[in-house]
């Protein structure tokens, strides 16, 4: 079986974290090195490795998380006036947990396009 990452870990409770929203299928945390005030990830309780390894029956999970999202961005006070929705994948854009996730960052300005 392949290794955890750190993601399942916190999924798993083997690693603390600020969770800030879990049902059966995902969990939502606060980033620990936040990039904005508002900075959480949402990840899929299920452990795909990155927006390359997506497969169709994951369509119904990945709305889901958006569906997530977009309440994340309401309870944290950035629905009215904006945030971004980025998920690194592969070396070119500096991923570093090979678990999917969605980082929802909000609370200020950002540039376009990104660096
Ligand atoms: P990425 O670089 O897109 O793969 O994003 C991984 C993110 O996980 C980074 O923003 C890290 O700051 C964040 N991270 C790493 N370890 C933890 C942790 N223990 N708890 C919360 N966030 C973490």
């Amino acid at each position: 079986m392949a290794e955890k990452t750190l993601f399942s870990k916190i999924i798993d409770r083997e690693i603390p974290a600020d969770i800030v929203y879990e049902d059966d299928q995902c969990l939502a945390f606060r980033d620990i090195s936040p990039q904005a005030p508002v900075h959480i990830l949402v990840i899929p309780k299920k452990p795909i490795p990155s927006t390359s390894a997506i497969l169709p029956e994951d369509a119904e999970l990945v709305g889901h998380i958006f569906c997530v999202i977009a309440r994340l961005a309401e309870d944290n006070g950035i629905a009215k006036s904006g945030y971004r929705v980025v998920s690194n994948c592969g070396p070119d854009a500096c991923q570093t947990v090979p678990h999917l996730h969605f980082h929802v960052l909000g609370g200020r300005g950002f540039a376009w396009p990104p660096g």
